[in-house]
């Protein structure tokens, strides 16, 4: 296993009270645009708007969620074209997406330890149900919570969609944690009042991801793989 023993052991105290495990889709479940780059989504999006509405945080940044949130401050017309062709281009991107290591092997350790997965994405519904029917992984994961809005105030770092998931599994907010690779996946968690597992991806995410006390930071997938066979199902 990957990080110290303290992390070991906080991963230990969120994993063992988990009951439902909910997964952020872009980072823990796949790199959606590991063939279609995010910068080059962001530039198509880009040109849904007129040189009067582009705003320097638009016209500067390679998110396309953040495209998405300029063309909401400007006209909510334009952020719903910008959302639609977004969906358009993350469904494209899934044929080139790239499974995150160890991910299979996290909800075999679900379905092995009784556990109930759901996908909770900023990304688009359509978009990570056909990653989902793709890798054959639609039977593993019992809910999908995501984006089917053109309103961004919804989007994670708000708790709206994780509130939705907890509804919907009917799940205790107490046995339920998000698996997440940005900082507004521990806000949004924070928010809904659910616990939190940073995956931390990149350098420096382990120590933001520590600062703003998320439940556990892991290095990769295949500790919570490990720490989910490790500790059987609360009762
Ligand atoms: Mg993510």
């Amino acid at each position: 296993m990957t990080g110290t023993a303290s992390d070991r052991a906080a991963l230990a105290a969120v994993v063992s009270r988990t009951r439902y495990l909910l997964l952020d889709f872009d980072g823990p479940v796949c790199s959606i645009f590991a063939g279609l780059p995010a910068p080059t989504v962001a530039e198509e999006l880009r040109k849904l708007f007129t040189p009067d509405q582009l705003t320097d945080t638009a016209k500067n940044t390679t998110d396309p969620i953040e495209v998405f949130i300029q063309a909401a401050e400007v006209d909510p017309k334009l952020a719903a074209r910008v959302e639609a062709e977004m969906t358009g281009l993350e469904v494209a991107a899934v044929a080139t997406a790239k499974p995150t290591p160890y991910v299979h092997e996290v909800l075999a350790g679900c379905r092995e330890s009784g556990r109930t997965v759901a996908v909770v994405s900023n990304n688009s519904a359509q978009a990570v149900n056909s990653y989902l029917d793709r890798h054959g992984l639609s039977d593993g994961v019992g809910l999908v919570v995501a984006r089917t809005s053109h309103d961004p105030a919804q989007l994670k770092p708000s708790p709206h969609l994780l509130e939705i998931a907890v509804q919907k599994l009917a799940a205790d907010p107490a046995a339920t944690a998000l698996v997440g690779d940005s900082l507004t996946d521990v806000e949004a968690a924070h928010r809904a009042g659910i616990a939190s597992i940073g995956y931390a991806n990149k350098p420096g995410k382990r120590d933001a991801m520590t600062e703003i006390n998320a439940g556990a930071v892991i290095g990769s997938m295949s500790d919570l793989a490990l720490s989910l066979r490790a500790y059987p199902l609360p009762d």
